[in-house]
């Protein structure tokens, strides 16, 4: 049987960002998050998007990427069928005004994050290139996953890509220098999860005391990158780890392979944090 957009019940919108918006919906009486994404004009950019979509569909034996069912393709938009999530830590910064997220659950988080980036890298070649709190996701289970992959970035790219007005960045200073290598290094996305990293440590984006983007890409640039103390709570392992992400020349940092054998990763992967219960209390908050 031929799957048909028609067949799609809208519910609620969820939200919207960079390219494009996620809504509720329903197909055959089954609930999903489908994104929706306003078609290129450039066919060769297309025709990459769709290879894409064909990769994000398949990627879905990992436990730490959001599963997709499947995708549209209408004559104005394409839509990404995906199961629903709970929430992004981007709201859940938000829900708590900001509250910093223990460590303990930062481990488990980036324990994740980086088996999810590394299985994308190894088994399908994918580079996420969109890595930041609002593309991490929690089921109701507390089981964090990593949705956006391939599409988004190279939308990022491409024309079609405007940036949303007050999104912060996560780009590595790499991206931002117009003389820079146009090839993307996996290693900008370990830039990405390291500003991930300290934004859930101190539940604030590290630029934040800076209002605008000029202000924000110079200190990216030109600044020192930042860094987490051990003055402030942190384990030095935790400390160590997240200075190992932000370091600014993009061959200093580590690949997947070694820091998933860094002892930070090591230690919250040993340890018996329960996600569920941190989780569910947050949940309970008023919106
Ligand atoms: P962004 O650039 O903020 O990631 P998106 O369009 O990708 O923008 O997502 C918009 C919102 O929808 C985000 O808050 C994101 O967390 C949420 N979202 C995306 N996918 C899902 C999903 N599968 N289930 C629940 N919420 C989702
Ligand atoms: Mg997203």
């Amino acid at each position: 049987i031929r799957a048909q957009v028609s067949d799609l019940k809208f519910i609620a919108e969820i939200g919207h960002g960079s390219c494009g918006h996620v809504s509720k919906y329903t197909y055959n009486g089954q609930l999903m998050a489908v994104k929706e994404m306003v078609k290129s004009a450039n066919a060769e950019e297309m025709k990459r998007i769709i290879m894409d979509l064909d990769v994000v569909t398949k990627a879905s034996d990992c436990p730490n990427i959001v599963h997709a069912y499947g995708y549209f393709i209408t004559p104005e938009k394409v839509m990404v069928c995906m199961e629903v999530m709970a929430t992004c830590l981007d709201r859940l910064l938000r829900r708590t005004s900001n509250a910093p997220v223990p460590e303990p659950i930062i481990g488990q988080i980036a324990v994740s994050v980086l088996t999810a980036l590394d299985y994308l890298k190894e088994k399908h070649h994918i580079i996420h290139r969109d890595v930041k709190p609002s593309n991490i996701l929690l089921d109701w289970n507390g089981v964090v996953k990593l949705c956006d992959f391939g599409i988004s970035g190279n939308l990022i790219q491409s024309k079609v890509y405007t940036r949303q007005a007050g999104c912060p960045p996560y780009m590595a200073p790499e991206r931002l220098d117009p003389n820079a290598s146009p090839n993307y290094d996996i290693r900008s996305d370990v830039w990405s999860f390291g500003i991930t990293m300290v934004e859930l440590a101190r539940g604030k984006y590290p630029y934040a005391n800076l209002n605008n983007e000029f202000d924000i890409f110079s200190e990216i640039m030109r600044g020192e990158p930042p860094v987490l103390t051990i003055g402030e709570g942190f384990s030095e392992e935790f400390v160590d780890f997240v200075s190992l992400l932000l370091q600014k020349e993009v061959e200093r940092r580590p690949k997947y392979n070694k820091l998933l054998n860094h002892p930070f990763i090591v230690r919250s992967k040993n340890e018996d944090t329960d996600v569920v219960d941190w989780f569910a209390n947050i949940m309970q908050l008023d919106d």
